[in-house]
């Protein structure tokens, strides 16, 4: 049975059909709508065009937001228009399918476990590092979602108290030190510490550093920028540090990072796994997770989101 994913991100909605071995045979994307309706018509439209070339059973839809523990309802998504909305029930009213909702790491959690780096472990934890961190979690192969479903908040962890202001109104979150947008900081206060050792990025941003993102800062670093190496070398200490406090409490056997900062992993995965070696509790005495980065790339949400609606769909008939 072919399934549809649907990534409801905040920038575009993007979906794909994907088969029962996690290939993605098909796409289509659309730009994320502001309101509530032309949201859903957005998801509607996106499903209705890859139904009519492919026979499907079911969609999976993963969004950036807490989902209810029904996963039937959307509580609350910072970057999309839902608030307290049945988003599976009004959906699979439009295109007459059963609709499957997840939070979108946990998706993508989903995808690494059967099809990509975390195949056949059991206890396995996704950090995907975009713009902030989205985090899933896998105990004995279940997505873990703690006992209101909105665990896990690895960004939020506090790093540094007293730190860098996060969005969610505390300070010093792990997402504000490892994330595009941290790499970004983390440059913008090194330019200013040490005006003139710069080469390639101070030359790009030349006296305006909102044109500073982690994307610029990852290719000046790859260039060999002096400043945007040390802003690489920033992140990969946090990640190490964060990775242990997240060991502490799993103990995963595998760590899957994904999200766009994961495709710059050859200028900082080594490193962290050093950091992260050196700063778990009991350092040297006790086995290290796996750090892997995820195999499935950009496409691993949508094909953990089909996968959940094809493997629900499976149960729910047989
Ligand atoms: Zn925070």
């Amino acid at each position: 049975m072919l399934a549809i994913g649907v990534d409801v991100g905040g920038t575009s909605v993007r979906a794909g059909v994907v088969d029962e071995r996690g290939a993605l045979l098909d796409t289509s994307r659309v730009g994320t709508p502001g309101d509530e309706l032309a949201l859903e018509d957005a998801i509607t439209g996106v499903v209705e065009e890859l139904r009519n070339r492919h026979e499907v059973g079911a969609v999976g839809l993963a969004v950036a937001a807490f989902v209810r523990p029904d996963l039937r309802s959307v509580m609350f998504a910072p970057h999309l228009a839902w608030r307290a909305a049945p988003v599976a029930d009004r959906i699979a009213k439009r295109v007459g399918l059963p609709v499957r909702l997840e939070h979108d790491a946990n998706a993508a959690t989903v995808a690494e476990h059967r099809f990509g780096a975390a195949r056949g472990a059991r206890v396995v934890s996704l950090i995907a590092i975009g713009t902030g961190i989205g985090a899933g979690l896998l105990l004995d192969g279940d997505l873990f979602r703690g006992g209101h479903g909105v665990a896990p908040e690895l960004g939020h962890l506090c790093v540094l108290p007293g730190g860098r202001a996060c969005s969610c109104g505390k300070y010093g979150c792990w997402e504000r030190y490892c994330s595009g947008t941290a790499l970004a900081a983390t440059a913008v206060e090194l330019l200013a510490r040490h005006p003139g050792r710069s080469t390639v990025l101070a030359r790009e941003v030349a006296g305006d550093p909102g044109s500073v993102t982690g994307r610029r800062v990852a290719g000046a670093a790859r260039d060999g920028d002096p400043i945007a190496k040390r802003a690489m070398a920033e992140l990969a200490r946090w990640l190490g540090e964060g990775l242990a406090l997240v060991a502490d409490v799993y103990d995963p056997e595998v760590v899957v990072i994904a999200g766009g900062v994961s495709e710059s992993a050859p200028l900082f995965l080594d490193e962290a796994r050093e950091h992260y070696a050196a700063a778990i509790t009991g350092a040297g005495h006790r086995p290290l997770a796996r750090i892997r980065t995820a195999q499935l790339g950009d496409e691993t949400t949508i094909v953990g989101a089909a996968t959940l609606a094809r493997e629900e769909r499976a149960v729910g008939t047989g």
